[in-house]
This record gives structure tokens, C-alpha cells and sequence, in this order.
């Protein structure tokens, strides 16, 4: 008698569901959900991510290089970017690396547009901002930097250093950012989906 390879074929029911790591729709094993998604139904799943796409959300934005230039000179379209967070029901919040910049947004008009001020972390950003115990949570942010853009999700935009009335980043990046609050989807390049979409869920 030869050798003779026996296949096993364990029947499982693939459900379409989300997958906790990417995010993407994709059949799963009722069992296998990876990530913070491990132990939580389709429906769970479903409903978070309802939740996250849907509700108001806190979107922080940074101030050097991406709201103001070196010379202290406001971007286009800044307060454009806050009154249509606004207008969509968002909450718009700045934080800096160099502190709390009211005086900034003060200066420039801005202050009424600001739902807060927040000191946002220069490396380690998750763990940092959890240590700080923050006021508020970003669902997603806009910044110069894409690296703290991957870590929280939101849109990165080109450094604003010098004045330039072209300028049209702050447009694009109110574009992407309500086209994500709106569908949960988001065509721009320069935009990140939150690496975790399960932080409004109850602990
Ligand atoms: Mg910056």
C-alpha cells in the first residue's frame, strides 16, 4: 500500500465580519477574531464601528507647520477647517508639542472655533497621552509629521513653513476628514484610519 496524504478539511462557517487588526471586511472564523477585537460578536464589532464613524468625534490639530508658518502667519483655510468640524457636529482641539497655544489662537481670531487646548506627546504618543489622562481622546489628527498621524490615525498634511496664499492643504485635509466621519472610508492618501477603532468601546 503507498503513502497517501490524508486531507482534513475542519468545516467552519465563514461569516463576514471586522477584523480587529485592519479593519477591513473579511470572512472570519467566529473564533479568531485578532487584536482588540478577540472575544467581541460580529455584532459588537459592527456597532463600534457604527459608533466611531458616526458620532462626534474629537479631532486634533497641531500648530507648528501645520496651522501657523515660521513666521507666525496663519495657514489658508485654518478657520475654514474648524467651522466645518464644527458645522458636521466634531469637536476641533489644538495641541502642541510646545504646550498649551491659546495666545496663539487668540491672536489670530481662532479661539472661538476651539473646543480645547491639550500638550500633546513628542514620542511614544499612545502610552504618553494615556499618561497624561488627557481631557479628551483624539479619534483623529491633523499634523506636519506623518509619524504621530500612523500612531493615532487622521491626515497629514505639508509643512507649512513659509506664507503662501496657495495653499490649500487645510482645505483637503477638512475634505478628507469628514469624508471618513461620514462613510468610514477615506479615497486621500494622506489619510490614516485610527489603528484602533475599538477605544470607544467600554472597558
Ligand atoms: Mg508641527
Amino acid at each position: 500500500m503507498g503513502d497517501s496524504i490524508e486531507l482534513v478539511i475542519r468545516p467552519w462557517t465563514p461569516i463576514l465580519g471586522l477584523c480587529g487588526c485592519c479593519c477591513e471586511w473579511t470572512p472570519v472564523r467566529p473564533d479568531s477574531a485578532c487584536g482588540p477585537m478577540r472575544g467581541i460578536s460580529t455584532e459588537g464589532r459592527l456597532a463600534a464601528l457604527r459608533g466611531m464613524v458616526s458620532s462626534e468625534l474629537n479631532i486634533f490639530i497641531d500648530v507648528d507647520y501645520t496651522l501657523i508658518a515660521a513666521n507666525g502667519s496663519l495657514r489658508p483655510n485654518s478657520r475654514e477647517l474648524f467651522l466645518r468640524l464644527r458645522e458636521a457636529g466634531h469637536q476641533p482641539w489644538v495641541w502642541s508639542g510646545m504646550g498649551i497655544r491659546e495666545e496663539d489662537m487668540i491672536r489670530h481670531g481662532m479661539d472661538g472655533c476651539v473646543a480645547g487646548y491639550i500638550v500633546k506627546p513628542l514620542d511614544d504618543y499612545l502610552k504618553t497621552l494615556r499618561r497624561l489622562e488627557p481631557e479628551a481622546w483624539p479619534d483623529l489628527i491633523v499634523d506636519d509629521h506623518s509619524e504621530i498621524v500612523e500612531a493615532f490615525g487622521g491626515i497629514t498634511v505639508r509643512p507649512y513653513f513659509f506664507t503662501d496664499d496657495e495653499d490649500r492643504e487645510l482645505r483637503r485635509a477638512a475634505d478628507a476628514l469628514l469624508q471618513y466621519a461620514e462613510t468610514g472610508e477615506c479615497a486621500d492618501p494622506a489619510f490614516r484610519a485610527p489603528p484602533d477603532r475599538v477605544s470607544r468601546l467600554p472597558a
